[in-house]
């Protein structure tokens, strides 16, 4: 069913060309089905984002074996938590592989496996809205050239991110799931693999900065890659946000107001900066202050990724957990694809339940549940950097099970 035009049904048709609609449509296609894909920027994940990631299975099947550690650098699993104003620390450890790597390299990948699987791929399109037919997401509209055009699928996939477009228009609330977040890749950083191995986080509670007092509690990191570069940047931490009188939500200008000078003074932080150049810097979103609750928001349509805000809200990883909600999700409507209930009530709660029940879930389910009780201790109840301190004993017997 490879190689259709574009007047026919595609059996998936994948809105983003980011990790979550690129590991979907290789899985998709090797098992036989036709796949379009349609990606706004004029490359495949046009930003970057994660770099970092988990050493499963599952990468080595989308991505082909050992692509990954051939790209990447080992991190020794170690992470550095440290309390405000980097006045206590503490060095917890995970014990699966971790690799760091280019972005570019790792999209590149994906690319280079879809089109040997024959997934087709169509950049500048910006998908706008959903088409339905019968009470049922049939296809979509997208904007490419200044024309506006249609394509259909049996399944519509919306990959697109923290944002999704489709998702928005049958109601997943991203306002409450997504969160502000700096990122930052320096060179010439102010470290050395050997002494900084880790990847580092440095929390900031509400009223510790002094030239922006309401600013959301936030985490700054830093995340060593290979050549004295690192990625950098801030996570602001919105899950209590709606409880906390004492916050402002910043704007971007004030986000990045912030973000200067805790470059240049923020007790440890600020290390990192003596003589870096900054090579890339930007205020994005990342989905994780909660996941949505059905990944059906509509019958025809999954939402998968950081759409679903299926990330693992502590250190913020995203791309293996994409990459395995998406072959979840592909098997599991493989199965219906030919069947005239494909999207019937009953199979819509079925594929929801059986997505549940799945190891992944439960590990993301779970994840959310332990930092909703931590940030609500350490943000909202303790909330500056002397409580903090102060209980950092504490806070570190929760950080040992994170
Ligand atoms: C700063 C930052 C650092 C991160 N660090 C890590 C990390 O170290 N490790 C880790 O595992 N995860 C990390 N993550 C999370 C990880 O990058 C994401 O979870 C992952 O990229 C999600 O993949 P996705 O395909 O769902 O979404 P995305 O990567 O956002 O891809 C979405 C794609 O959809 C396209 N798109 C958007 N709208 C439309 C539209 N209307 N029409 C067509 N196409 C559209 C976009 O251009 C993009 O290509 C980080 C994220 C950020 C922002």
């Amino acid at each position: 069913m490879n190689n259709q035009n574009e007047k026919d049904i595609y059996d998936f048709l994948v809105v983003g060309a980011g990790p979550a609609g690129l590991s979907a449509s290789i899985i998709a296609a090797r098992k036989g089905h036709s796949v379009m894909i349609l990606e706004k920027g004029h490359i495949a994940g046009p930003k970057p984002r994660g770099e970092g990631m988990g050493y499963f299975p599952v990468v080595d099947e989308i991505l082909g074996d050992n692509f990954l550690p051939s790209i990447g650098i080992k991190s020794n699993g170690g992470r550095v938590w440290h309390s405000p104003g980097d006045e206590q620390s503490l060095t917890t450890f995970k014990d699966y592989p971790h690799y760091f790597f280019e972005w570019r390299q790792f999209i590149d990948r994906f690319v280079e496996v879809a089109n040997q699987e024959r997934v087709q791929m169509k950049f500048n399109c910006d998908v706008t809205h959903p088409i339905e037919k019968d009470g049922i997401c049939v296809g979509v509209k997208y904007k490419t050239n200044g024309k506006v055009n249609e394509i259909r699928g049996k399944v519509i996939l919306d990959c697109s991110g923290y944002d999704g477009i489709i998702g928005t228009q049958y109601g997943i609330p991203y306002e409450l799931m997504r969160c502000p977040i700096v990122k930052c890749l320096i060179s010439h950083a102010n470290y050395t693999l050997e002494s900084t191995p880790d990847l580092n986080f440095y929390f900031i509670g509400n009223g510790d900065l002094e030239y922006s007092l309401q600013f959301p509690p936030a985490v700054a990191y830093f995340f060593p890659l290979d050549g004295n570069r690192a990625e950098v940047g801030l996570m602001l931490r919105m899950a209590q946000v709606p409880n906390m009188k004492t916050v402002k939500i910043p704007d971007n200008s004030e986000i990045l107001r912030a973000w200067n000078e805790i470059k240049l003074s923020y007790p440890g932080f600020s290390e990192y900066f003596k003589d870096a150049d900054i090579d890339y810097e930007e205020v994005t979103n990342l989905p994780n202050a909660k996941m949505a609750e059905k990944f059906v928001p509509h019958p025809g349509v999954v939402i998968i990724g950081d759409s679903a805000g299926f990330v693992n809200p502590f250190g913020s990883s995203g791309l293996y957990y994409s990459m395995k909600m998406a072959k979840n999700w592909v098997n599991m409507v493989s199965e219906k694809l030919e069947t005239a209930d494909l999207w019937s009530t009953q199979n819509i709660d079925d594929y929801q339940a059986r997505f549940e029940e799945s190891e992944v879930y439960q590990e993301v389910k779970g994840s959310y549940n332990l930092i909703g009780a931590f940030e609500y201790k350490i943000f909202n109840r303790l909330r500056t950097s002397e409580k903090i301190n102060k209980k950092w004993d504490y806070i570190s017997n929760l950080l040992e099970q994170a």
